[in-house]
């Protein structure tokens, strides 16, 4: 039962939602628990089976990158920070994560771990912690300190850890659209939190319609709509996971070069790319640099962004002409193509 309410809950919390309508083909419809946040399948063709194949499957990706599974390869690394290499099926993951973090020069890291525990947003443990114990772990935060060597990962400094949580989302969606591949299958839409992953186009040869959640607003508000096919579209907003304290809202995106919550005057970013990995790590990485060297990231990828500003000014990287479609009175402008 509480996991029904939680289900309930996550639902209410996705960034962004498929607004299919297509009634020539009914499609399967699932919806499960993973990853700390809501999966959703839609697979026009598919059936029950091919989707609970593809959610066991997401979570056993779960039990392998997990910071919260003792046994997880990502814990097991941490662990053995400073002392030897351990055998991982995910080092492309961990090499994909390495080369954003050298081309975004930091602002994607994922050995920002010991900051990220400290502050436990989204968990239960959440706290604004000390200037001191922030000032005291940050030294462990720096991606230099992964060591990539024949199928093995590490990192060279005791103490430091690995946090794939920005990353991991996305890695999720991709996981879910090559086994529909592998099932034939030609048009589908799936969503880890803020992943969202499609497959062609609908089954009426349009293309998908996904809501731009407004972040100002309840989970169910989208201020744009994006036609969208056969790519991936993540977003990263301080709207998702935060804890507030004296008046002060800290959210859960880290500059991991204070160890505190990345102040960019942006509330979100929206990256669309074909890797929904990418997708997902590009999305933090803008957040955390901002608009004008967010923008330059996203063209050495070749990805889409939408950046939106605290002032509900929206910025484009890339051409999103007939892909961006803005609600009228939606309260935001369009200030940069
Ligand atoms: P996302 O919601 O995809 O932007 O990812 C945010 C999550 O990634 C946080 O909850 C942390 O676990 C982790 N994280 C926070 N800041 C960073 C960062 N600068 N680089 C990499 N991972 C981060
Ligand atoms: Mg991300």
């Amino acid at each position: 039962m509480t996991k029904l309410i939680n289900i309930a809950i996550f639902i209410a919390v996705l960034t962004a939602f498929a607004l299919t309508g297509c009634k020539a083909q009914q499609p399967v419809e699932v919806t499960d628990y993973v990853m700390g946040t809501v999966l959703t399948q839609r697979i026009y063709g598919g059936n029950r089976e091919l989707a609970d194949h593809v959610t066991a499957q997401i979570r056993l990706l779960e039990s392998q990158i997990s910071t919260n599974i003792e046994s997880s390869d990502i814990s097991k690394i941490s662990r053995a920070a400073g002392k030897s290499l351990i055998e991982t099926s995910q080092i492309e993951l961990i090499e994909l994560s390495k080369e954003v973090s050298e081309k975004s020069h930091g602002a994607f890291d994922i050995t920002v771990a010991p900051i990220t525990k400290l502050w436990g947003i989204g968990t239960e443990n959440a706290r604004v912690p000390s200037k001191q114990e922030i000032e005291a772990v940050l030294p462990l935060v720096g991606y230099e300190n992964i060591v990539l060597k024949d199928g093995k990962a590490g990192l060279t400094k005791q103490g430091a850890a690995l946090d794939l949580g920005a990353i991991g989302k996305g890695a999720a969606s991709d996981l879910a659209l090559s086994l529909y591949k592998e099932k034939d299958i030609t048009s589908a839409v799936v969503s880890v939190g803020g992943s969202i992953g499609l497959m062609g186009r609908r089954p009426d040869e349009k293309s998908f319609k996904i809501g731009l959640r407004d972040p100002f607003g309840s989970a169910n508000q989208h201020i744009a709509v994006l036609l969208l096919e056969d790519i991936s579209v993540s977003t990263s907003g301080s709207y998702e996971k935060y804890i507030e304290k004296n008046g002060i809202r800290y959210h859960h995106i880290i500059d991991p070069f204070t160890g505190y919550p990345a102040q960019s005057d942006l509330v979100s970013v929206t990256v669309i790319h074909k890797s929904g990995a990418l997708c997902d790590a590009l999305s933090t990485a803008c957040f955390v640099l901002g608009y004008e060297k967010g923008k330059e990231l996203l063209n050495e990828y070749g990805a889409k962004g939408i950046f939106i500003d605290k002032d509900k000014n929206i910025y484009f990287a890339g051409n999103l002409d007939n892909i961006f479609e803005l609600k009228q009175d939606s309260g935001y402008r369009v200030v940069s193509r």
